[in-house]
């Protein structure tokens, strides 16, 4: 146990007066989880701190990120084991020097995390989900046993095939996770590009980004005006003739510009249309994900109500933004993982800010957050659990419409493993 001196880059969570941190798990801290004298609970876990759930006022973080920093590459399987306090970008960085790549997210701040809550990347609509690359998780069960598991096959038998599945996209409830083994993948360039643009402009789009390749993708932002990204990879001579196609078809304003990045983690870092548009600035938020299918035709119809949600945002600094699923995102089974929503198109998230302290502004941008998922849940009835909210009153609404009809499986493999709610609740 160390002394209250970490920062964590979420700044709500830094700005909580923490019980304290644990950054090992030795036997004085297994032993408190297996005799339930851990106090309050449940214990918030920190793999890249990113969010506003690894820290929380009393209680107590173990923070994985300065004593769990290994990276091994095999170079005969092209996997990789990382222990849980990588990061996005160290992970991509080390073996970006094997010209091996893996699918992170939009920024490579993001820790363990983003992989172990399901991790859609730019990416994913090629090569699926950072979960579908596990092929090995290790780690202590809420419980204090310690385990390894490896990906079930056909002899594995039906509680293993559980426990994975459960542990691919809801670990954060079962387990504290130490190490995962991932494949990776060839690295091939990319184009990207960025280009402010309007609301009739993104229903547009969206709408061409549906009928797009694999390989492509789109997300945007959504403030004081619109920012619209994308990417292609290019691993074959098609993949450049798509890029001039999409480029030549898309809406774009005077600000456009694309540039080309040999991998996924130089992508330049997004600037959210905002008042206050640096990462990670002293502001408090939440952040909420809902996932659903393609929009086609309805497009501008959604982005009508988007705009109408948009304007009426309590503050400058929330945001309504979305990024793109599908392909191969789709072609793996709801029994794969915890993701249960393999049908998706489009992660949608809505972003609520407010000043340190000013309670009525957060109390205002909660509001509009529960009410625009109420607006925007017909279209996209899914929950992605990239930020859980047990501190919330829509919690137990956020984990159904997560977990659908898995929740029950889920809720009896908790209490087998995590029977005293050392972990958050499900
Ligand atoms: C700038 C930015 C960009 C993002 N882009 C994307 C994106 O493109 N795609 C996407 O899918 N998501 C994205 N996210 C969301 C992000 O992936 C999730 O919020 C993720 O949970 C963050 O993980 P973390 O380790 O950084 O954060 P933390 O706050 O440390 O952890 C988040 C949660 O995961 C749990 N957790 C962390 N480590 C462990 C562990 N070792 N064992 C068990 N539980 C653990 C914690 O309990 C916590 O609730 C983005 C977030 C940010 C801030």
């Amino acid at each position: 146990m160390n002394e209250i001196k970490s920062i964590f880059p979420n700044s709500q969570a830094n700005d909580q007066k923490i019980a304290g941190i644990y950054e090992d798990i030795d036997n004085y801290l297994v032993n408190l989880i297996k005799n339930d004298a851990l106090s309050p609970k449940p214990l918030l876990i920190c793999g890249g701190g990113t969010s506003s759930r690894c820290a929380s006022k009393d209680h107590w973080t173990l923070d994985l990120r300065k004593n769990f920093q290994e990276i091994q590459f095999d170079k005969t399987k092209n996997e990789v084991l990382i222990e849980a306090g990588v990061n996005m970008h160290t992970l991509t960085k080390t073996i970006s020097e094997f010209n091996r790549s893996f699918p992170i997210g939009i920024s490579g701040f993001t820790g363990i995390g983003y992989i172990l809550t399901g991790g859609i990347s730019p990416l994913s609509r090629k090569y699926g989900l950072a979960i579908d690359h596990v092929e090995e998780i290790s780690g202590f069960w809420g419980n204090g046993e310690k385990f390894t598991l490896h990906k079930p096959d056909s002899c594995s038998n039906k509680e293993d095939h559980l426990k994975w599945k459960a542990l691919c996209g809801a670990a954060p409830f079962l387990a504290i996770i130490t190490k995962i083994r991932l494949k990776t993948h060839k690295q091939n360039a990319i184009y990207a590009w960025e280009t402010s643009i309007s609301p009739m402009q993104l229903a547009t789009t969206i709408e061409m980004a549906e009928e797009w390749p694999d390989s492509s993708s789109m997300y945007w932002f959504w403030g004081n005006k619109i920012k619209s990204y994308g990417l292609i990879e290019l691993e074959t001579k098609k993949d450049y003739d798509d890029f001039s196609y999409i480029i030549d078809k898309i809406p774009k304003s005077n600000d456009f510009c694309s540039y080309k990045i040999s991998n996924i983690n130089q992508l330049k870092e997004v600037t959210i249309p905002i008042k206050n548009n640096k990462l990670f600035k002293k502001q408090h938020s939440e952040v909420l994900g809902l996932l659903g299918p393609d929009m086609n035709a309805n497009a501008s119809k959604i982005i009508k109500e988007i705009e109408k949600l948009i304007n009426n945002r309590p503050s400058e600094n929330s945001y309504i933004s979305a990024q793109q699923l599908g392909g191969e995102t789709k072609n793996k089974d709801n029994d794969s993982s915890s993701f249960v929503h393999r049908d998706s198109s489009w992660k949608p998230w809505i972003t609520g800010a407010w000043n340190e302290g000013d309670i009525k502004g957060r109390e205002e941008n909660l509001n509009w957050m529960r009410e625009t998922w109420e607006e925007l849940e017909d279209y996209f009835p899914g929950v992605h659990l990239a930020q859980m909210h047990p501190h919330l009153t829509w919690h137990k609404k956020e984990i159904k419409a997560a977990f659908k009809t898995w929740l029950p499986e889920l809720k009896r493999l908790k209490s087998n493993y995590d029977p005293k709610g050392i972990l958050p609740p499900l």
